[in-house]
């Protein structure tokens, strides 16, 4: 087990991007209630501070940022960059948040680089950014801020992302480049956001071969995701032999959540956290990302932590945080919940694509 960093602050949970918008701070704060709960938060924490001009244009452009600081100054929506759409709305903060979120994974990745350590950044895992559009509840990539932190000391970076949604932004940050390679596991429906991430996409020039895809069917379940994740990452992490490991540890995957339509349990997020580390015990930056069930979140990024520092999970939830999830909508007492079953038609659809993956892609032919 490697030394483990905790980033965060509490300021994270006094943004508000308005009161119909499915992105709630209060995730964070409901994690750090569990994580406290269960005698999990650690006594030192990290936190992030306003990421400086500099840092951000390694990625941004200045354009954009100019329109994202007069937003959060003057209220100013600019919709040819994204910002001030429903899903990127000008709110109290909308260029702050995203700062303290930069620097909190550039931090993450400095401290695990320098220290040879595990960082956890649950407030980070912006992954939809583009370098002058807001996309997808994201306004500054920190991922990508953070990776190219890495890359400019000549490390080799293995992006992974669990999110439902494709991670499009760092992809395209990286698509050119043999030195990071991004590994994204997401759902690919019709109509679902943001609508790239299909096998084909596998980078370009001295990129090529270096983004890797999984896209999977709406239903997708435990055993059957368990399945695909076991055939592909032990064989990226092996062969590409990263000098960092960054996850994209967005949990909106799970069946309950309302923004998409895959069927994971807790446990497939703990099988997947403990065969990371299990694997790895090199340099690590774990972010968060989406996530919209909030009780869920909690408990799944609390499942992370607890296992990246080898704490005892337990099976009920403690009582002090029963009586706070239970007006979140969650009647407990669990910390996991039951996996379900899709069906044979989901799992051979997955296998299929796993499959062409191993025989087609430039990476693994
Ligand atoms: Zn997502």
């Amino acid at each position: 087990m490697s030394k483990t960093v905790f980033i965060h602050t509490p300021h994270y949970h006094q943004f508000d991007f308005g009161r119909d918008h499915p992105l709630r701070m209060y995730r964070l704060k409901l994690t750090v209630d569990l994580m406290k709960a269960l005698g999990f938060y650690p006594s030192e924490v990290i936190e992030p501070l306003l990421a400086q001009r500099e840092l951000l244009l390694s990625f941004h452009s200045a354009a954009y940022l100019d329109a994202l600081e007069k937003a959060e100054e003057e209220g100013t929506p600019c919709l040819e960059m994204g910002i001030g759409t429903p899903d990127c709305p000008v709110f109290k903060g909308c260029y702050t948040l995203p700062r303290l979120n930069a620097d909190g994974t550039c931090k993450a990745v400095e401290m695990a680089l320098e220290n040879s350590c595990w960082a956890f950044h649950m407030g980070g895992g912006m992954h939809h950014a583009h370098s002058d559009r807001a996309s997808g509840f994201c306004y500054l990539n920190d991922p990508v801020l953070g990776i190219k932190r890495a890359v400019g000391r000549d490390a080799k970076v293995l992006y992974l992302d669990i999110d439902a949604h494709h991670g499009d932004g760092v992809q395209e940050a990286f698509y050119n480049t043999g030195q990071v390679l991004t590994f994204s596991i997401h759902q690919y429906s019709s109509g679902f956001f943001p609508g790239t991430g299909s096998v084909e996409e596998v980078g370009e020039g001295e990129g090529r071969g270096f983004s890797i895809n999984l896209p999977l069917p709406p239903h997708t379940e435990d055993e059957t995701y368990w399945w695909a994740y076991r055939e592909l990452f032990p064989l990226v992490l092996e062969r590409f032999n990263p000098d960092l490991l960054f996850v994209q540890f967005g949990v909106d995957a799970h069946r309950d959540d309302p923004l998409a339509s895959l069927y994971l349990s807790t446990y497939l997020y703990e099988r997947v956290i403990r065969d990371i580390v299990d694997r790895w015990s090199g340099p690590m930056v774990i972010v968060g990302g989406g996530g919209y069930d909030m009780v869920n979140v909690a408990r799944i990024w609390t499942i992370v932590w607890g296992v990246m520092n080898d704490f005892e999970l337990p099976e009920l939830l403690p009582d002090s945080f029963l009586r706070i999830s239970t007006m979140s909508g969650y009647d407990g007492p669990h910390l996991h919940d039951i996996p379900g079953w899709s069906g044979e038609e989901v799992d051979s659809k997955v296998k299929e694509v796993v499959n062409y993956l191993v025989k087609a892609h430039p990476f693994f032919s």
